[in-house]
C-alpha cells in the first residue's frame, strides 16, 4: 500500500496495481492490466476540515485565486500536488438556480427542483472544472504537449487551459458532427485541430494511440486526475443546498466521466464521514447513444465489486462493430457509443443506487426550450436531464417532493444550431421562430402582443 499522500490504484481488484502521481504513460491505463485508474489518497494525511462546511470560509478569502476557484476551494479533497503547481482561470463560478416554472414541467413540487448551471465555467462548460485539475497535474509531472479526443467541449476547454499554462494542444474531432461553438472555441484559442474521417468513438482510439506512441499529456476523462477536478461539481451543489443533500442527482451520460467521478465524490465524503447518506443518481442517455442503458437496464450488467462480466461487454461491442454502427443523436457530447469510463460509472451506480435512463432527440429539445425560456439556457446533452427526470417522475421512481439536482452541463450558445433549427423550423410544441413582418409600422404594431 502506497505511503504517499495521493497515489493511483488499479480499479481491477484483482490487479490492484499502485503506482505514483507522475504515472501518465499510455493514456493512463493500468501497465499491467490495462484498467483505468484512479487517484486515490491516503487521508489520514491530509488535513481535512471535520465539517463541509468549513470550505465556505474560503469566500472571505477570494483574493487568494485558490480560494476563489470553485473547484480549489475544496483542495483537501483532492490533494494530489502542491499548491504552487496548481493552474485556475477562475472555474467553478457556477450556481445552483432552483427553478419552479421547470418544476411544473417536470411535475415536480415547487421548490423542488434546482440546476446546476455549468454553463458559467470560462469555456463554458464543466469540463473546466476537471481541466484545472489535469493541467495542475501536467505541470507538476512537466508536460510539454497535450491532447485529447472531443465531441466539442472537452477540445475547447483544455484548448483555454494549454494556452494560459504554456502547453501545446492537438484536439482530435470526428468529421461534421461537432457543434460549431464548440468548434470555434478550439480554433479561436489556438489549438491544432485535426479531423478525423471518423465518428468520437474512433477519435477516441486514435489519440490513445498517439498518446502512447508520442508520450503526449492526455486529457480526456481516462485522465484520473480530470474527474477529480469534476468531483467539485458535487461538493458545490451541496454547498449552495446550505450544505444539505439533495435525493437525487440527475446527468448527461457520454464518456460517463461525470458520473464516475460524481460517485467517487460522494463515497468519499461517506468515508469521511462529512455525510451521512448518499444521494441517488440518474444517468440519461440520447436514445441514439444509449450503450450505458442497454447494459445496465436490458442486459443486467453491473459492477459486481468490481468483477464485471467482461464478456457482456465485449458481446454488445462486437455486435456494434458487426452493425456498423454510428451513434446519432442531435446532443452531440453524448454522442459516443464506446464511453470510456463505463466501469468507473458501474461502480458509481452501486454506490449511489442509481438509475439510467435514455430519452429522445425530440424529448431532448423540448426539454431545452423549456429550460431556456424558463431559466438559465443549456446545450442539448444538458437537457437531456430534464428530459430523463420527467421519464422518472412518470415512473413514480421520483417523488414530486423530492430534491432534485440537475446538471446542465453546457453553455445554450455552444451549439446555436440545434437551437435555431428547433425554433426557425417549428420542431416541437415550444418552437418560438421570428415573425415575418413588412417594413412598415402599423403593419408591426399589429404583431407585437
Ligand atoms: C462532455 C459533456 C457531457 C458528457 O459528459 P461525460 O462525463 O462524458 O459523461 C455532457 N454534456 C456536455 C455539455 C459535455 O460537454
Amino acid at each position: 500500500m502506497s505511503t504517499n499522500v495521493a497515489f493511483q490504484r488499479c480499479i481491477n481488484p484483482d490487479c490492484a496495481a499502485e503506482l505514483d502521481c507522475g504515472f501518465a504513460e499510455g493514456g493512463f491505463k493500468c501497465p499491467k492490466c490495462g484498467e483505468l485508474l484512479d487517484t486515490q489518497y491516503n487521508w489520514d494525511k491530509i488535513k481535512v476540515p471535520r465539517k463541509l462546511s468549513e470550505f465556505g470560509k474560503r469566500w472571505s478569502t477570494r483574493n487568494n485565486s485558490l480560494d476563489f476557484s470553485g473547484v480549489w476551494r475544496f483542495r483537501e479533497l483532492l490533494n494530489f500536488c502542491e499548491d504552487k503547481y496548481k493552474v485556475t482561470i477562475g472555474e467553478g463560478q457556477t450556481v445552483l438556480q432552483q427553478n419552479d416554472a421547470v418544476a411544473k414541467y417536470v411535475d415536480m413540487k415547487p421548490g423542488c427542483l434546482f440546476l446546476q448551471y455549468e454553463g458559467l465555467n470560462p469555456s463554458g462548460s464543466f469540463k473546466d472544472n476537471g481541466m484545472t485539475a489535469a493541467f495542475s497535474h501536467a505541470s507538476m509531472i512537466g508536460a510539454k504537449s497535450c491532447v485529447c479526443a472531443s465531441t466539442g467541449n472537452t477540445s475547447a476547454s483544455m484548448a483555454l487551459y494549454a494556452h494560459s499554462c504554456g502547453l501545446k494542444a492537438t484536439v482530435f474531432i470526428g468529421s461534421g458532427r461537432i457543434a460549431f461553438g464548440k468548434l470555434s472555441q478550439a480554433m479561436d484559442y489556438g489549438s491544432q485541430t485535426i479531423q478525423i474521417a471518423g465518428d468520437f468513438d474512433d477519435c477516441m482510439r486514435q489519440v490513445q494511440d498517439v498518446c502512447t506512441k508520442l508520450g503526449l499529456y492526455l486529457l480526456n476523462s481516462l485522465n484520473p486526475f480530470r474527474l477529480e477536478g469534476q468531483k467539485t461539481i458535487m461538493y458545490r451543489i451541496i454547498e449552495a443546498l446550505n450544505w444539505e443533500l439533495p435525493d437525487w442527482i440527475v446527468v448527461p451520460g457520454g464518456n460517463l466521466g461525470n458520473s464516475s467521478a460524481f460517485g467517487k465524490a460522494f463515497s468519499e465524503l461517506k468515508q469521511l464521514g462529512l455525510i451521512k447518506r448518499i444521494p441517488r443518481m440518474a444517468i440519461i442517455n440520447a436514445a441514439g447513444a444509449d450503450t450505458l442503458t442497454e447494459l445496465v437496464n436490458n442486459r443486467k450488467l453491473t459492477w459486481n465489486n468490481g468483477r464485471t462480466n467482461q464478456k457482456t461487454i465485449d458481446d454488445f461491442y462486437a455486435d456494434l462493430t458487426a452493425r456498423n454502427f454510428s451513434p446519432h443523436t442531435c446532443a452531440s457530447a453524448i454522442e459516443i457509443s464506446r464511453p470510456v469510463n463505463l466501469k468507473k460509472c458501474l461502480r458509481a451506480i452501486d454506490v449511489t443506487n442509481g438509475v439510467v435512463r435514455k430519452v429522445t432527440d425530440e424529448e431532448i429539445c423540448d426539454a431545452k426550450a423549456v429550460i431556456g425560456k424558463h431559466g438559465l439556457g443549456c446545450e442539448p446533452a444538458s437537457a437531456a436531464t430534464i428530459a430523463g427526470l420527467r421519464h422518472l417522475r412518470t415512473e413514480g421512481v421520483i417523488s414530486a417532493g423530492e430534491r432534485v439536482a440537475c446538471v446542465l452541463t453546457g453553455h445554450v450558445l455552444k451549439d446555436p444550431g440545434v437551437t435555431v433549427n428547433y425554433h426557425k423550423e417549428k420542431q416541437g410544441e415550444f418552437s418560438n421562430p421570428p415573425i415575418e413582418a413588412p417594413n412598415d409600422i402599423n403593419e408591426i404594431i399589429k404583431l407585437i402582443k
